[in-house]
């Protein structure tokens, strides 16, 4: 899979995303990441990205052109471009689950200041993501997180293919309780269940608490 991430700060995505299990797959070549500022496609000599806004109001609007040039640039045959926005459809695990494996081509743009150009959006953007309802500073800390859960989704990404499975919303609920050693810390210990050995008794356990877990913390996963 390819990603371009398409922002004024590129250097937040690529400090963020070369460290750990993403800085690995790229190291790997299972993922191909490509942070842009899209300054390098604005044609004035001042370099100009943003405007005031048609109509009165506060801030300043990303103007098309930069981000027309960016994209026609970049894009490839079938390929998708997500623009991140807190008036997107929520980001899910079912979305990074559906973008790792079938897309191959991404494009993300950020926005910053007040947002994009509207023309931008209806005549480029496949899909407009929100990672919650709050408003970040801009979309290049959004885009990190999409990535993030996209490419430990990709095949050989996570050392252990089981992770992905045996996780939080994998199942449509949220994880059980984990523990490691040592057994016994400042008088709590570990649940005799997980040291007994009796693997179909743990899963029954971790079953059990997964769903009292999610039933107390994300009740409408159940609903
Ligand atoms: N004026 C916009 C609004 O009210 O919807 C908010 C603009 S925000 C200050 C600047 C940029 O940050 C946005 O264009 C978007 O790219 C990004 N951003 C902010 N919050 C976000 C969120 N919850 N999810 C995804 N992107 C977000």
């Amino acid at each position: 899979m390819r990603i371009d991430i398409l922002s004024l700060f590129p250097q937040i995505a690529t400090a963020a995303l070369a460290e750990s299990i993403i800085g690995r797959a790229q190291q790997r070549a299972l993922v191909e990441i490509h942070a842009h500022n899209i300054r390098d496609w604005a044609r004035d000599k001042h370099r100009t990205t943003d405007d005031t806004p048609y109509g009165g109001g506060q801030g300043m609007v990303m103007k098309c052109e930069p981000i027309f040039e960016a994209i026609t640039a970049l894009r490839s045959e079938g390929c998708k471009v997500a623009f991140m926005t807190p008036a997107g459809a929520p980001f899910k695990q079912t979305t990074a689950q559906r973008f790792a494996s079938e897309c191959k081509h991404l494009i993300i743009l950020c926005g910053h200041y007040e947002g994009v150009d509207q023309r931008v959006i209806d005549q480029l953007v496949d899909e407009e993501i929100s990672i919650g309802d709050y408003v970040l500073t801009n979309g290049v800390i959004a885009a990190v997180v999409v990535v993030d859960a996209i490419v430990r989704l990709l095949p050989e990404v996570l050392g252990d293919a089981t992770s992905a499975v045996e996780e939080s919303f994998a199942g449509g609920l949220l994880e059980f309780p984990q523990y490691t050693r040592p057994v016994e810390f400042e008088g709590v210990r570990v649940p005799e269940i997980l040291l007994g050995g009796n693997h179909a008794a743990i899963a029954k356990w971790r079953q059990e608490q997964s769903l009292g877990k999610t039933r107390r913390a994300r009740p409408d996963l159940l609903a």
